[in-house]
């Protein structure tokens, strides 16, 4: 590590991946120093996955209180008090920022506060002063897009949705991806009547087809209003509410409007296009095997990669990193069976392909697929169907995708993840001893192939 720098690794963007790549180099020796402009924390605590997860599980309550009846219980009048729930979601924020700022400094990470702009291949300024450093790491996540549209303005996105200062009585929220049903499970639970406006004829494409159609008749029983192959031509703020005039002409009221239309790598005044960095046609980031931009000094991990947007893969990713520049090894994160969920409500659980993909790839699949109503539901009275999806490659008897619509579908998705990444066959999930009574014995006894259609 040379002493001709300030630092052996400056890394900018204190988030998931930041922090964690700045730290595992930092207990390897390396002097290194990483910039924010926002506070310590990233997408992931500050504006996403945490803020996300606390308010689903207080939206969720309301299915509860409903549920509690038909198990004897009396459940009185309930209100939810919202500014009072995001003044403590704000409160455990603040902590896990005090944790990430305990990491970062009980490592000897130096943090400098501001907007980095990268001057050359070792130089990066941040907040008028410059910085040397023999590597520099961009891990500077995304940032919600919306389309430019007349009125657009008038639109939130999830940033400030998850700090409304009070609960609409209606909100339309434009986009059928991960963000969008997750709000719109939140805001449902929480007693707002919402309208999902998607372009496409399903939401959450990419997801395995059964999987989208399930959910999207759960979240109909729900209440959900979802409008397919509808486009949203412009925004018009009225005197009480707003009024989003449609693609077919019709036109639609709303008192909030929010996109969850995506999300792209924030790199504009990063300083890349001076350097020659090589951006894709998406605008991300361009790396090789190991992280290196096209520039030799320079590494980039993460959302700014647009690889695969989730926080454990940016945490790979900045340790793997670390591993190929401080210890020598090659970088290599596996990007294959990749479990993810949606905290939708009920939430979906996935690792592996979609039948679509299984089909692609292999030809010929077999497929298992179970669906029935959770015992909790023989008593709650609740309406809500679960749903389960093996997808077997016939040749190897391999599991190539499992799939799931139901409680706790993320909790039984990380083991079946391992499962899949053992390379476990059917024979092997069929050879399971099942846990009883729960609703993940059924993934160890689907025994019946779904017949091919004709
Ligand atoms: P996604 O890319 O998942 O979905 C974007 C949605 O917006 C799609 O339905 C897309 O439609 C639609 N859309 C795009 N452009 C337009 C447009 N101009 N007009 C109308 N609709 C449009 O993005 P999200 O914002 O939901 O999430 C971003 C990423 O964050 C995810 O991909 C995921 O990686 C990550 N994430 C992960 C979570 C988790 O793990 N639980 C939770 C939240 C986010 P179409 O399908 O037709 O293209």
């Amino acid at each position: 590590m040379s002493k001709q720098y300030d630092y052996d690794l400056l890394t900018i963007g204190a988030g998931s991946g930041g922090v964690r790549a700045s730290r595992m180099a930092a207990q390897k020796g390396a002097r290194v120093a990483v910039c924010e402009e926002d506070r310590v924390g990233g997408t992931c605590v500050l504006r996403g996955c945490v803020p996300k997860k606390l308010l689903v599980y207080a939206s969720e309550f309301s299915g509860h209180f409903q549920d509690a009846s038909g198990f004897g219980w009396h459940v009185g009048q309930t209100a939810i008090d919202w500014p009072r729930l995001i003044a403590t979601k704000n409160k455990e924020l603040d902590r896990l920022n005090g944790i990430y700022n305990n990491i970062l400094s009980s490592n000897g990470v130096e943090t400098l506060q501001g907007r980095g702009t990268i001057i050359d291949a070792h130089t990066v300024e941040v907040a008028g002063k410059r910085y040397t450093a023999e590597k520099i790491l961009i891990a500077v996540g995304g940032w919600p897009t919306m389309p430019a549209i007349p009125g657009i303005e008038h639109a939130i996105t999830s940033n400030e949705a998850l700090d409304l200062p009070e609960l609409p009585r209606r909100i339309t929220i434009v986009g059928g991806g991960y963000i969008a049903v997750e709000f719109a499970g939140i805001f449902a639970g929480m007693g707002v009547e919402v309208t999902e406006i998607i372009r496409a004829d399903r939401i959450l494409r990419g997801f395995d087809d059964d999987l989208r159609s399930e959910l999207e008749r759960e979240m109909t029983k729900r209440g959900i209003k979802i409008l397919s192959s509808t486009t949203v031509e412009c925004i018009n703020k009225k005197a009480n509410h707003f009024e989003l005039v449609l693609g077919d002409g019709e036109s639609l009221e709303t008192d909030v409007v929010m996109y969850a239309t995506g999300r792209k790598p924030k790199i504009d005044g990063l300083g890349l296009e001076n350097l020659g960095v090589a951006i894709s046609d998406k605008g991300a980031i361009k790396v090789d095997d190991n992280y290196r931009t096209s520039v030799e000094s320079i590494y980039a991990i993460g959302d700014a990669t647009d690889r695969v947007c989730l926080t454990p893969v940016a945490l790979a990713e900045g340790m793997a990193l670390v591993n190929h520049l401080f210890g020598g090894e090659s970088a290599g994160v596996d990007y294959e069976n990749i479990p993810s969920a949606v905290f939708s409500q009920p939430p979906l659980g996935t690792v592996g392909l979609t039948e679509a993909q299984a089909r692609e790839r292999y030809g010929k699949v077999d497929v298992y697929t179970s669906g029935f109503r959770a015992m909790k539901h023989t008593l709650s009275g609740r309406d809500e169907r679960t749903f389960m999806k093996l997808i077997v490659d016939p040749k190897t008897d391999r599991v190539v995708g499992a799939h799931m619509m139901g409680p706790d579908a993320a909790e039984i998705m990380q083991g079946l993840g391992i499962a899949m990444k053992c390379g476990a066959t059917k024979a092997q999930f069929d050879a399971t001893i099942g846990i009883h009574p729960s609703a993940a014995e059924e993934f160890v006894t689907m025994r019946d192939k779904r017949p091919e259609e004709e």
